[in-house]
């Protein structure tokens, strides 16, 4: 059976009550995931990803940052706890943070002080980033050029065209692909999926939203992957057990989950 990592999974936001976040865990095996990272998207969602990864070790993995909602709000004191949420050495990146012009998450001024702290925090700890973008592939591009994070990172939930795709990719960053791949208009989507090469692909859930078909409409959660890898399979010609071997492989790299080598 092929086995997955799912490189971007919300585990607290699927399920409230740490005793379902658990239960959620112990169901990965069954499904062939051998391993989630929970993506941090505020302060406390750092702590339940963090019980997670302690109670799960290389099963769960946590990262830490803030999400570009937090604009408005950020200040002295944010940042402050998010340095020293990087200091217990738990997170594996830093992330999610970004640019997100489609939602009213205060004005891109404010977004990009936001996302560029990160993304200078990220270089001084060396951890890579794991970015959201939305409607702002242009901003993005051009605060990581200039900040230059050597640490690399993910393009996550990749929506972008094929174009940006392979931008992101000069500069070092690993296209992820969700589970909108699979929707019907998602032509470009997948045509920006076959640019990228099987060494710089991800594969995610973003669980709970962006359900693949033929699950669409349902609560999303990492044990529906596999309809994601079958499509980008079908996209980039290869079987399910190599693109498998190459995801598995580039999360471990990106991320240095060295215990999951195999
Ligand atoms: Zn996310």
């Amino acid at each position: 059976m092929d086995i997955w990592i799912d490189s971007h999974t919300h585990l607290d936001i699927i399920e409230k009550e740490p005793i379902h976040q658990q239960e959620l865990v112990d169901r990965l095996n069954d499904q062939n995931i051998k391993a989630v990272i929970t993506i941090s998207t505020d302060i406390p969602s750092y702590f339940s990803g963090k019980t997670l990864a302690l109670n799960n070790p290389d099963k769960v993995f946590c990262t830490c940052g803030l999400y570009p909602s937090h604009a408005e709000d950020y200040d002295n004191r944010l940042i402050k706890a998010l340095i020293e949420q990087v200091d217990e050495g738990i997170a594996i990146a830093l992330g999610e943070c970004g640019l997100d012009y489609y939602r009213n998450y205060g004005s891109p001024d404010l977004q990009k002080t936001l996302f560029r702290d990160q993304v200078r925090l990220a270089k001084t700890c060396h951890l890579p980033l794991v970015i959201h973008a939305r409607d702002a592939y242009e901003d993005v591009y051009t605060i990581l050029k200039e900040e230059n994070p050597l640490d690399g990172g993910v393009m996550h939930c990749y929506g972008g065209n094929a174009d940006y795709a392979r931008r992101f990719m000069d500069l070092g960053f690993y296209i992820s692909f969700a589970g909108n791949v699979t929707y019907k208009k998602a032509d470009s989507l997948r045509e920006s999926c076959r640019a990228v090469p099987l060494d710089r692909l991800l594969l995610e859930t973003d669980a709970p939203y962006l359900t693949p078909v033929p699950h669409r409409g349902k609560k999303n959660h990492p044990g529906l992957l596999v309809h994601t890898a079958e499509c980008v399979a079908e996209l980039k010609s290869v079987s399910l057990n190599d693109l498998s071997k190459a995801t598995c492989q580039n999360a471990i790299d990106l991320f240095k989950l060295d215990n999951l080598s195999s």
